[in-house]
């Protein structure tokens, strides 16, 4: 019998279970055998596929046919070196091929590593005990207990449920919220049963316990996910960009390439000679390693941000996160530390604090009312995860419920026996207990909804009816509390006649108010103030009582002028967009009394004033804002899983001052990739003007094709990576927030790329040659073969200039407008990795038979040496002056 089909009793008995779960041993026995609840990720592709793949893109294929051309022409006209020309292309494919999979693999690792950060807990009954496993360790028979925002974590057949609604849209594809039922289902199908809960669907609302009768590929969603595992990543934009960029200089250094074959031709170049220069140009301008190399950077930014405590979930996330405009956040936990204490009653019309609270403890028992609410009204569980004793949940509630226990005087006699749950429209809860003193219903909640339910209230003068005066009393006691920052609650209750509805919350006596206090994080103040200096705005959006967010506002340095705009839910519901979107340019403006939905028009109408949006968002109800949202922010301690799958970001410790640690990040890496990119486009120049020069003056070729290549693929690769590892500027957070659509290659970076730095290393390298060919005496328009020892040493010097001058380069690439001498050479140990494994590459080109044969090269003398550490010197110099004249522009 299928286990729809079946009681409650017949299928727990027919999974060898029981209400209080399986006995440890037992579980244990059965991963053994199941296997862990797991879903096998689908092999995208075959690794060797992926690596096969790495040789044969557009790029590879270019360069394959340079490859093949040097080797056709070998074959025709024998000794001029083509087949090593060959060969050295052929290498740089494969060089490229290993160092772009490398990249991309580890890349890949990275991103998956994070999600292994945030496991996926579920809570569970074994032998009676209430604790919180790993998801992946749930076996068949087990108890797992599911509540508002969980993911159901496997196939489970419902035992107990209360108010359950379940959302099957990744399964069935509908996206209703569907009610559970216990009896028995005469349905075919699981996907049909009502007694069932499938995993990876998700809980809309009410509480439930099921036995799982099915894990990991053998539920009805892992049989399906083979269907619909997504095929990695989606591209990010900026990895489009510099993909679309590739392709775009690919396709001026082929034009570039022919140009000057042609001009070549037109001069009388010999042919082969000519179109291995012409192929060496477009091998040299070809930017292959780009692409990778951004991957990684981004990558390796998502693992700085999680040791930040932001978790980013796709790639993509982390550049908009440098973007981001404006921040909506939540206040309680987020803003606030979320941990709770309550500091001031109202209560038979006096306004006590806590010491006072303490001091009249037995005047209180005539209230007693009050305290039995609070110590009964909540959502709280008994025992923790570990199974210690204690009270779990909200701290809100556990503030309130630890003073009505020690308050409200014997609590044997009551049972609770039923709950109308809180949610954050009607911003209360009820539960209705049976006590010595008959059936009573106790309502807590935000004043205002409680106060339109009640008709009495617990004054001096014992219980009067709710008049104006006592209401308008009421609510200025509201406001006291509030406007010292405390959120404030109030409290009724009422007997239930056995014939009415009981579930009604009407017609209660209000028993008084309580202010709780929710002190700010103390990271929060600087983190508000370090947005508003990025040009970052920060909008709180809060359910809470206008006042109350107001004060904190004020304490956390959101809000400091006189006349704010604040907008409760109440006006929202009433405003037009377009109303809205005007509201939105007030100076300071704060949201509150706000449901969950209400968040989503938030969004959309700062995305319509061209916004880029993050919110925060921990409920159910916040999903649709935080997948509307350019970055949706959830909780990682009190979110919920529906909630962090929405998200793009997830907060590890639940705190804004890690948002904005991920922004910095976000920004920094649009910069550092701005960095390399200004690194490896400098050094281009330096090759080509050889080139050019050997061309229009007919001097002997300074820079050889497979000269340029070992610093492409050589000496620049990891210094670049380096300089996508750099930690974010400090000034990063100075500078408003990236325009929308900002291109990361601008011309003020082509232009100090090519026409500064690049025209300064090619003035030192062509130097170099000529400082080697005039010791050795040479003049113009006398040829040097190619094997000539002295032609052999200027090419070196040549070679080992551009080197040199790319080292002090990836220091002045540091930051395009500080001085050196402001950032210095610290801080960034790949930067030392780096030099030494260009050090150690030129020396082997230099100084060894196989370098010297594989290049063309010969050892060089000090003075070479020497110049070029001048050179470099000098570049520094001049870059130092340009930067100060940049940073002088700016000021006045
Ligand atoms: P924020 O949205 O900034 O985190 P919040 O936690 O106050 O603020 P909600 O959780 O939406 O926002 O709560 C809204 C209001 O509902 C609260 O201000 C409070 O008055 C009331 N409330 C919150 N939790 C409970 C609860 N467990 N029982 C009864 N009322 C509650």
């Amino acid at each position: 019998m299928r286990v729809h089909s079946l009681t409650v009793e017949q299928a727990l008995a027919s999974l060898n279970s029981s209400s209080t779960g399986l006995p440890a041993a037992e579980a244990a026995r059965r991963l053994g055998e199941f296997g862990p609840n797991l879903l096998e990720e689908v092999e995208q592709r075959h690794l060797l596929l992926r690596f096969a793949q790495e040789f044969t893109h557009f790029f590879a294929i270019v360069l394959w046919i340079a490859a093949g051309l040097s080797f056709v022409a070998e074959h025709f006209d024998p000794g001029q070196g083509m087949a090593r020309l060959g060969l050295a292309i052929v290498g740089v494919i494969v060089i490229n091929g290993v160092f772009s999979f490398w990249q991309e693999y580890k890349a890949e690792r990275a991103v998956a590593a994070l999600r292994r950060l945030l496991p996926h807990r579920v809570k569970t009954l074994r032998a009676g005990e209430i604790s919180g496993i790993l998801a992946s360790e749930l076996v068949p028979g087990d108890i797992v207990l599911l509540e508002e925002g969980d993911f159901v974590p496997a196939d489970c057949r419902l035992i107990e449920i209360a108010g359950l609604r379940v959302n099957l849209s990744t399964v069935t594809g509908e996206s209703l919220a569907r009610a559970r039922t216990l009896e028995p289902s005469a349905e075919e199908s699981p996907l049909q049963a009502k007694n069932i809960v499938l995993a990876g669907t998700s809980v809309v609302s009410g509480q439930a316990r099921g036995v799982v009768y099915a894990t990991g590929m053998r539920t009805e969603f892992g049989r399906i996910a083979h269907l619909t595992q997504t095929a990695g990543e989606a591209s990010s934009p900026l990895q489009r960009e510099i993909a679309r960029l590739s392709r775009i200089v690919a396709g001026l250094a082929t034009g570039i390439g022919v140009l000057l074959f042609l001009v070549g031709q037109a001069i009388g170049l010999p042919t082969w000679e000519n179109l291995l220069f012409a192929i060496g140009i477009i091998v040299a301008n070809v930017p292959e390693g780009l692409l990778p190399t951004v991957t990684l950077s981004l990558a390796m930014a998502t693992q700085r941000m999680a040791r930040r405590n932001a978790l980013v979930r796709h790639l993509p996330a982390v550049e908009t996160l440098g973007s981001t405009t404006v921040i909506c956040s939540d206040k309680t936990g987020t803003l606030t530390q979320n941990r709770m204490s309550v500091q001031r009653l109202w209560i038979g019309g006096r306004m006590l604090s806590c010491g006072e609270l303490a001091r009249q403890a037995p005047a209180l028992l005539e209230h007693r009312a009050l305290f039995v609410n609070t110590a009964l009204c909540h959502d709280l569980k008994e025992v923790d995860e570990q199974g210690r004793q204690g009270l779990r949940g909200d701290p809100m509630e556990i503030a309130l419920a630890a003073v009505g226990r020690q308050l409200a005087g014997d609590l044997a006699g009551c049972r609770r026996v039923a709950e109308i749950a809180f949610d954050t429209d009607r911003k209360r809860m009820s539960v209705i207990c049976d006590t010595p003193q008959g059936r009573m219903l106790y309502c807590k909640g935000a004043p205002e909804t409680v106060l339109a339910g009640c008709s009495c209230v617990h004054s001096e003068a014992g219980v009067v009816p709710l008049d104006t005066a006592a209401r308008s009393r009421l609510l200025a006691a509201q406001d006291e509390m509030a406007g010292q920052g405390l959120r404030v609650l109030a409290f009724a209750h009422r007997a239930v006649d056995q014939q009415g509805p009981p579930g009604d919350e009407r017609q209660m006596v209000l028993a008084g108010l309580i202010g709780l206090e929710d002190p700010p994080r103390p990271e929060v103040p600087p983190a508000i103030a370090r947005c508003r200096e990025a040009g970052i705005r920060t909008i709180m959006v809060t359910g809470d009582h206008p006042r109350t967010g107001l004060a904190i506002a004020r304490q956390i340095g959101l809000i400091s002028g006189e006349a704010p705009t604040v907008i409760s839910g109440e006006q929202l519901r009433l405003m037009s967009p377009t109303q809205l979107q005007l509201a939105l340019d007030a100076p300071e403006i704060l949201f509150a009394r706000v449901a969950a939905e209400q968040k989503m028009r938030i969004v959309e109408a700062l995305q319509n004033k061209g916004e880029i949006v993050a919110v925060t968002g921990d409920g159910v109800n916040d999903a649709p804002a935080l997948k509307a949202a350019d970055i949706g922010i959830a909780m990682g301690i009190g979110g919920t899983d529906v909630a962090k799958e929405a998200a793009d970001l997830i907060l590890l410790d639940d705190n804004f001052a890690s948002i904005v640690a991920a922004i910095e990040e976000g920004r920094a890496v649009f910069e550092n990739i701005r960095k390399f990119l200004t690194y490896i486009l400098s050094s281009n120049i330096p090759e080509l003007v050889p080139y050019l020069a050997f061309v229009l003056f007919r001097i002997p070729l300074p820079l050889t094709i497979i000269q340029i290549l070992a610093v492409d693929l050589g000496t620049d690769m990891l210094p670049a990576l380096a300089l996508g590892a750099e930690k974010p500027d400090p000034a990063v957070m100075r500078r408003p927030p990236r325009r929308r659509g900002e291109r990361l290659l601008s011309w003020g970076l082509l232009a100090r790329a090519y026409l500064f730095l690049g025209i300064i290393e090619a003035t030192a390298a062509m130097l170099a040659f000529f400082f080697v060919l005039d010791a050795g005496g040479w003049q113009h328009g006398q040829t040097l073969d190619r094997l000539d020892p002295l032609y052999l040493q200027a090419t070196s010097a040549c070679l080992a200039t551009i080197v040199v001058m790319q080292m002090m380069n990836l220091y002045l690439c540091r930051h395009p407008r500080r001085s050196i001498l402001s950032y210095g050479l610290g801080g960034n140990r790949y930067l030392l990795l780096g030099i030494a494994a260009e050090v150690a590459v030129i020396l082997f080109i230099l100084y060894t038979p196989p370098g010297n044969w594989l290049f063309g090269t010969a050892a060089i003398g000090s003075s070479s040496w020497l110049l070029a550490a001048g050179c470099a010197i000098l570049m520094c110099a001049l870059e130092e002056l340009r930067k100060a004249w940049l940073r002088h522009g700016q000021r006045s």
